[in-house]
C-alpha cells in the first residue's frame, strides 16, 4: 500500500480563518495534539506575518518533536530567511515558499511576465535549499494556470532541488474528475516529477475539497494538505477528519499513519481554541453525527449500530459517557472525565475547574459531557485578563428600564459604570464599553443554550473588530445568560489588547 502524507495546516490556512486569533500557547497547545494525532507535517505558520507569528513558529519547532515543522514563505529571500529563522530548531524542517502561477495572478496581483514568475520560482527554491534540505514548492492557484507553464514551473523547481511540489486548488474551482485528471496529467508530463512528492492542497467553496483531495489521491498524489474541522480561507480547506475517515472506512488501499483515536479530541480543542464552533451536521465530528432522530432509525441502532452507523464513533475516540457526574462526584470522577473528553489540566487549572464544576453541580441536578467542555473551554482560553469582571448587577423586568452597573479591574484599580439600555445585555455592554476605553466596534454577538433544560449553560460569543478591521471573537459559558455575554465581551477585548496592546 502507498503512503499518504497527511500535512496539516489548521495552524496556518486555519488560521486565516476570519474571526481567528491564536496566541503563542494556543498554537503550541494545537500542534502538540496534532502530534498525537500523528500528522506527518505540521506547516506551524507564515513567519514574515508578524513577530509574534514568528515566535509562534519558532515555539512549535523547538517544542513539537515527531512531525516535521513547516513554515510558509513568499518566493522572495526576505521571507525565506525569516521562514528558516523560526524552523531550524525543529527535529525536521521544511521551508514551504509559493508563487503564483495562473495568469490571472500574474498580470492582475503580481504584475509580471510568465518567465519572471518561472524564474523567481527557480530562485527562491535553490536559496530555500542552501537553509534547509526538504523544500516545498506550491504553485498557487495551479488549477486555473495554464498545463503547458504549470508543467515548466513545476520541472524547473524539481531541477533546482525542490522535494515537494504542491497543486493548490486555491480558489476552490475544481471538480472530482477534473482535480484527479490534472495530477494524472502532470505525473506523465512533469518528467522528473517521480523524484518528489507531489501534494495537493484544496479548498471548499463548492463543498469538493474533501472530494477534490481523495480524486488526487486515486491519481497519485502522495500527499494532502488539509486542516481539522475543515478550517481555513473563505469556506475553508479540506477537513483531515474527512479524508481519513474516507480512507479507512471504505479501505481505500492507502496508508495513512493517523490515529484516529485522537481525531475528536483534536477536533474539539480546536473548536475550543480558535472560537469557532463546528456546525452540528459537520461530517465526522460534528454534534449531530452520530445522533439518531427517527424512531425506526433508533430501533435499528439498539439491534445492531451498523444499520445506520458506517462509523463507530469509538475508532474517533467519541468517549462513551457512562458515569453520570452530579454534585456528588469528587475531584477524581471529574478529572477522569476531563481525561476522556480530551483533556489535560494543570494542577491549577483543575481546580478552578473543579470548584466551577461543584457550583454548576449546586444548580444543575446532572453534568453532561457538554457542560464540562463548556467549563474547561472557559478554563482553557489562555488570554491574560487586562480587564477583570469584579462585580456584575442588573435590573430589568416589566416597566423598568434595564440598568447594569460593573464594576471592572484593571491593573489592581477599579473601573465603575452605570449605564441604561434597550435590554439587560445593551445596558451591560454600554457599561463595559464606557468602562474599558478601548476604541472597538462591536460586529456581530450571539447566544445559544449549549446544554438542554432551563437550568442549562448558555454560551454567549462575541465578535468586535479594531479599527484596522481586525476580528478579535470571546466566547463564554454560564448559567446566567448576562453574565456570559458580559465575560464573553470581556474577553474579546482582552484578546484585543492581547495582540495590540492598549494603543
Ligand atoms: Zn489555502
Amino acid at each position: 500500500m502507498s503512503k499518504v502524507y497527511i500535512f496539516d495546516t489548521t495552524l496556518r490556512d486555519g488560521e486565516q480563518t476570519p474571526g481567528v486569533n491564536l496566541n503563542k500557547e494556543e498554537k503550541l497547545e494545537i500542534a502538540k495534539q496534532l502530534a498525537k494525532l500523528n500528522v506527518d507535517i505540521i506547516e506551524a505558520g507564515f513567519p514574515i506575518a508578524s513577530p509574534g507569528e514568528f515566535e509562534a513558529v519558532k515555539n512549535i519547532a523547538d517544542n513539537v518533536r515527531g512531525p516535521i515543522i513547516a513554515a510558509l514563505a513568499r518566493a522572495i529571500p526576505l521571507d525565506i530567511d525569516r521562514a528558516w529563522e523560526a524552523i531550524k530548531g525543529a527535529e525536521s524542517p521544511r521551508i514551504h515558499t509559493f508563487i503564483a502561477t495562473s495568469d490571472i495572478h500574474i498580470e492582475k496581483k503580481l504584475r509580471k511576465t510568465r518567465d519572471e514568475v518561472l524564474e523567481q520560482a527557480v530562485s527562491a527554491v535553490k536559496y530555500a535549499k542552501r537553509h534547509c534540505s526538504d523544500v516545498e514548492f506550491s504553485a498557487e492557484d495551479a488549477v486555473r494556470s495554464d498545463f503547458n507553464f504549470l508543467c515548466k514551473v513545476f520541472e524547473a523547481v524539481i531541477e533546482a532541488g525542490a522535494t515537494v511540489i504542491n497543486v493548490p486548488d486555491t480558489v476552490g474551482y475544481a471538480l472530482p474528475w477534473e482535480f484527479g485528471d490534472l495530477i494524472k496529467r502532470l505525473k506523465e508530463n512533469v518528467k522528473n516529477i517521480d523524484k518528489v512528492i507531489v501534494s495537493v492542497h484544496c479548498h471548499n467553496d463548492l463543498g469538493l475539497a474533501t472530494a477534490n483531495s481523495l480524486s488526487a489521491i486515486i491519481n497519485g498524489a502522495e500527499q494532502v494538505e488539509c486542516t481539522i474541522n475543515g478550517l481555513g480561507e473563505r469556506a475553508g480547506n479540506a477537513a483531515m477528519e474527512e479524508i481519513i475517515m474516507a480512507i479507512k472506512v471504505r479501505r481505500l488501499p492507502y496508508e495513512v499513519d493517523i490515529n484516529t483515536q485522537e481525531i475528536y479530541k483534536t477536533s474539539k480543542l480546536v473548536s475550543t481554541l480558535t472560537g469557532i464552533p463546528i456546525q452540528p451536521n459537520k461530517a465526522v465530528v460534528g454534534e449531530n453525527a452520530f445522533a439518531h432522530e427517527s424512531g425506526i432509525h433508533q430501533h435499528g441502532i439498539i439491534q445492531d449500530p451498523t444499520t445506520y452507523e458506517i462509523i463507530d464513533p469509538k475508532m474517533i475516540g467519541i468517549p462513551e459517557s457512562r458515569i453520570v457526574l452530579g454534585k456528588h462526584s469528587g475531584k477524581h470522577a471529574f478529572e477522569k472525565r476531563l481525561q476522556e473528553l480530551g483533556y489535560n489540566l494543570s494542577a491549577d487549572q483543575l481546580e478552578e475547574a473543579f470548584k466551577k464544576f461543584k457550583e454548576l453541580a449546586d444548580k444543575k441536578k446532572e453534568i453532561t459531557d457538554r457542560d464540562i467542555e463548556a467549563i474547561v473551554s472557559n478554563q482553557m482560553r489562555l488570554i491574560p485578563e487586562f480587564y477583570k469582571l469584579e462585580h456584575l448587577q442588573v435590573v430589568s423586568g416589566i416597566g423598568i428600564v434595564p440598568t447594569a452597573t460593573v464594576i471592572i479591574a484593571e491593573d489592581g484599580e477599579t473601573i465603575k459604570s452605570v449605564e441604561i439600555g434597550n435590554g439587560p445585555v445593551d445596558a451591560v455592554y454600554k457599561a463595559i464599553s464606557k468602562a474599558v476605553k478601548i476604541q472597538h466596534n462591536l460586529e456581530d454577538f450571539s447566544l445559544k443554550s449549549i446544554t438542554g433544560g432551563t437550568d442549562a449553560l448558555g454560551e454567549a460569543v462575541v465578535k468586535i473588530s479594531d479599527k484596522d478591521g481586525n476580528f478579535y471573537v470571546g466566547r463564554a459559558s454560564s448559567t446566567d445568560i448576562v453574565e456570559a455575554s458580559a465575560k464573553a465581551y470581556l474577553r474579546a477585548i482582552n484578546q484585543m489588547i492581547m495582540f495590540r496592546g492598549k494603543d
